[in-house]
């Protein structure tokens, strides 16, 4: 049966420090690994929200890949797009947390960096309804960036919804030569989903609203979601332009908001709603995302994100 989303990107486990203000530079406790990466936790919410999902990535033939790969299946994301690498271990991103919510990471992309083009299965792509796909993951490698275009050709060719976040990592890709990398991405992108801050440093305009004008000037049949953080997020339209308010919770855990709220919007999407009523539980699942500690802990079932969004009305 033909997927309904499918991305692409860098597989990780990730190690955190067991308690905060506990630097890198120093020994100390660590729990994990958890699974990880934004390819991989949109897949993992996306499936959760009850989307026939899959992931294009690799990781190593050890027990950190076996503890992803468990996780896929558990949540029934299927593994066909996942290769194990003989030759290096899988990725891994070592992350502690200061008091004031930032973050430090050491990063070892081992196997998860290892995406080649005989990854690119056809079957992942006939009739495929959505492919999703990361900035982060562009900003790789130069090889990497030319995979992802093949499979964005792939997807394109076989009508797939296009939605791309830019989800800039200027410690990987400067912004400057980011938006080189994702000009085709953006250009192809049904949906696109940056923060204010992406928006303003991919563009050529000095503010957001002209932003978002010039890229729906180029496809106006496209959506626009700029995601606010707490605040939630802006959906546009070549003829609309709604403000979503955003849930309350207490920040325990930024990683992986942005991944479940792309995956959310998508799924709902596609199950026939209003990009309003998809950006809501959108919101919401970024806001639990937030909420939890551990980079999948925050992705909830589809009843589980209900019920929240019950209980702050
Ligand atoms: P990421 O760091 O995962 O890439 P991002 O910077 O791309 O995240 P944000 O705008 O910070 O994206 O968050 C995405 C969405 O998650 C927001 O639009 C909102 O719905 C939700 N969200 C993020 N932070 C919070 C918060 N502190 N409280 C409630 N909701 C939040
Ligand atoms: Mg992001």
């Amino acid at each position: 049966m033909p997927l309904d989303i499918l991305t692409i990107g860098e597989a990780l486990v990730e190690v955190m420090r067991a308690g905060v203000d506990q630097p890198l530079s120093r020994p100390g406790p660590f729990t994990g690994p958890y699974p990880s990466s934004a390819p991989f936790i949109f897949a993992v919410q996306a499936a959760r929200l009850g989307m026939k999902t899959a992931a294009i990535g690799s990781v190593g033939q050890d027990a950190f890949g076996d503890c992803l790969l468990h996780q896929l299946r558990d949540d029934g994301v299927s593994t066909v797009g996942v290769s194990q690498h003989l030759d290096q271990p899988t990725g891994v991103a070592f992350v502690a947390y200061q008091a004031d919510g930032s973050r430090s990471f050491v990063f070892s992309l081992g196997a998860g960096g290892h995406i080649k083009a005989d990854m690119l299965l056809p079957e992942l792509f006939d009739g495929l309804r959505c492919f999703h796909i990361m900035g982060s993951t562009l900003s790789m490698s130069a090889e990497v960036l030319e995979v992802c275009r093949q499979a964005l050709d792939m997807a394109v060719a076989a009508g797939a919804l296009i939605s791309f976040d830019p989800n800039l990592r200027p410690e990987l890709l400067p912004p400057d030569e980011a938006r080189i990398a994702f000009a085709d991405f953006i250009a192809a992108a049904d949906v696109l989903l940056p923060t204010e801050a992406e928006l303003l440093q991919l563009s050529d305009a000095d503010n957001v609203e002209r932003a978002v004008a010039d890229l729906l000037a180029a496809r106006p049949e496209r959506l626009i979601v700029v995601t606010r953080g707490a605040q939630g997020c802006t959906v546009y339209s070549a003829d609309d332009r709604v403000n979503v308010p955003g849930y309350k919770v207490e920040e325990v855990d930024p990683t992986g908001a942005g991944d479940g709220f792309d995956a959310a919007f998508l799924s709902e999407l596609l199950a026939g709603k209003s990009p309003t009523a998809a950006a809501r539980l959108a919101n919401a699942c970024g806001a639990l995302a937030v909420g939890a500690k551990g980079p999948t802990s925050g992705a909830k079932s589809r009843a589980e994100v209900e019920r929240f969004m019950l209980s702050q009305r």
